[in-house]
């Protein structure tokens, strides 16, 4: 399906769309789809939503880019919104998600430079991701996207993810040189992997008892994924720093680092920018998908439409030869099944009209819009288990 002018990055399914609403898609036959990956947790609250056709519409019609030469009202606006919402007091905005952790990693370069450290380090996660970037690469974990890539950025040790024994043991061995740790609450791309209960809290005290940044990648956990803003205020703790990305836009482009002001202010004049990172667009977009958030109450539609899906896929999966473990939190879900299915996506589209995501050749992943009914969860239910 791959157009020969393209180059092969995906293998995309022999399937395009043309509309969406809400939580559907229609493809060019008109067939509807039922929609549980949302562009990979971008679109959270559901394809062309009105409010959000019409701040992107009157915005294209006032002001689309300015640069940050000058000051840009809206960039203003969102970022006291997600400083009210996570408790961090400064945002650089970016265009994507990796963007805003090269911010994040810049922070901590910056931090250790502080502090003298002349060879500073980055804890990070075995089966982490962080981008496609040369520096977030060297942040991910994974020969699928690493192959070919070599020499990357070395400035980073990697330890289990769970694994506070072996955080311990880099601790002794390089602790003087490492500045920050960096991790994803619930590892998304690796097939929604949770970390064990008290995980993120040790690593909050082992952090701040070190003068580490502890960073944390909502990426894909925050914008009410897992039923509440940000997964970490589920662990009773605040990070340092925060990156945002996927549904903060819910399809426009937009990333953000937020981070405390003692972190924040390590940038200084013409030590970090973007052209077009913040600008009018963007940045009302952004503040619009959180006021519809809000206005919907899509954390708590999130958080009981996840479980009730959670626990009706246990109900009719636990026993099944295919299934190993169904595990997640709010609307990010995994199923891991025993065997790869290669061709699963592409079955509960053209068989189902459902679709789904499978990460790392055998994890059922759903994503599907935080406006999520109890009906769409027996649809997804029912489909699932036809498929299997
Ligand atoms: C998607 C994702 C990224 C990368 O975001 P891009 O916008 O594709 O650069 C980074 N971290 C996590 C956890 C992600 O899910």
């Amino acid at each position: 399906m791959t157009a020969a002018c393209l180059m092969t990055t995906y293998q995309p399914l022999a399937l395009s769309f043309t509309r969406g609403l809400g939580t559907r898609l229609w493809d060019q036959q008109g067939r509807e789809y039922l929609d549980a990956v949302a562009g990979v947790a971008v679109t959270n609250v559901g394809h062309s939503h009105p409010r959000l056709v019409t701040a992107i519409s009157e915005q294209a019609g006032l002001l689309l880019h300015t640069s940050n030469l000058y000051g840009i009202d809206w960039q203003q606006r969102l970022a006291q919104r997600l400083s009210q919402l996570c408790g961090l007091d400064q945002a650089f905005f970016n265009n994507s998600g990796a963007e805003a952790n090269e911010t994040a990693l810049k922070l901590a370069r910056l931090h250790g430079w502080k502090k003298g450290i002349e060879q500073p380090l980055v804890v990070v996660m075995e089966n982490a991701f962080h981008g496609r970037t040369l520096g977030t690469l060297a942040a991910s974990d994974g020969p699928s996207v690493r192959l070919g890539f070599q020499r990357l950025p070395g400035d980073f040790i990697k330890v289990g993810f769970g694994d506070l024994a072996a955080l311990d043991a880099v601790t002794r061995e390089f602790g003087p040189r490492i500045v920050a740790i960096l991790l994803e609450p619930i590892q998304g791309e690796s097939g929604v992997q949770l970390a064990p209960p008290g995980y993120l809290k040790a690593l909050r005290a082992h952090s701040s008892q070190h003068g580490w940044l502890l960073m944390l990648d909502e990426i894909q956990t925050g914008i009410g994924r897992t039923g509440t803003w940000f997964a970490f205020q589920q662990e009773g703790i605040v990070p340092d720093v925060m990156t945002l990305a996927k549904g903060l836009g819910n399809g426009i482009p937009i990333g953000a680092c937020l981070a405390r002001a003692s972190v924040g202010k390590l940038f200084t004049p013409g030590s970090h920018g973007s052209t077009f990172g913040g600008n009018p667009l963007a940045c009302r977009v952004g503040c619009t998908v959180l006021d519809i958030i809000e206005e919907q109450s899509l954390l708590e539609n999130a958080a009981r439409q996840g479980e009730r899906l959670l626990a009706r896929l246990r109900v009719e999966l636990s026993e099944h030869p295919q299934v190993l473990a169904i595990r997640g939190r709010g609307l990010m879900i995994g199923i891991e099944l025993a065997t790869p299915q290669r061709d699963l996506a592409e079955r509960a589209a053209r068989e189902q009209g459902l679709l789904l995501n499978v990460t790392r050749g055998k994890v059922i992943r759903l994503l599907p819009p935080l406006t999520l009914d109890s009906k769409e969860v027996e649809m997804i239910v029912r489909g699932i288990v036809r498929l299997l």
